[in-house]
């Protein structure tokens, strides 16, 4: 943490403490080159990253919008909704812990696909043939054919 005074780069941690009911860590520095202190406050950052479209405009994560998505794939199928719903937060924790702000449609749309995969041929076909716009035949074919090797 650089110095706000003199810029120096190197302060020392006097005391390391909870704060915010212990949603953050409040420290305690001083400069080692000028000796002023000051106080820092570390938090988690676990927001979740706007999504690109693909004309560029930029919204906010939609969980809702993923879920319809996803139930719309898995309609009439034989999927209980707690595998569903551990699909759902396995794509959340991966967004959130990846650290970037934002991630394209289709970016997303792979981990949709990765997901129903596993939980149901046919709704990962469904999803697949909506969601990704194949640039030709032969790779809707290379896909369900690399699908049918993982089962
Ligand atoms: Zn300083």
């Amino acid at each position: 943490m650089r110095c706000p005074f003199c810029a120096a780069h190197d302060t020392r941690v006097l005391d390391s403490r909870l704060a915010n009911e212990g949603d953050q860590v409040r420290r305690r520095r001083e400069c080692t080159a000028c000796k002023e202190r000051f106080t820092t406050f570390e938090m988690v950052e676990l927001a979740l990253p706007r999504v690109i479209k693909r004309d560029g405009v930029r919204e906010p994560f939609d969980e809702k919008k993923l879920r319809s998505g996803m139930l719309k794939a898995l309609e009439k199928r034989p999927v209980v909704s707690d595998d569903i719903e551990a699909a759902i937060n396995r794509i959340k924790h991966s967004l959130m812990t990846n650290g970037e702000r934002e991630i394209t449609a289709q970016d997303l749309g792979e981990k949709v696909m990765k997901e129903l995969s596993l939980l149901d041929h046919v709704a990962f076909v469904r999803f697949a043939s909506v969601y990704r716009s194949f640039q030709d035949v032969s790779e809707f074919t290379e896909m369900i054919a690399d699908l049918q090797n993982k089962i």
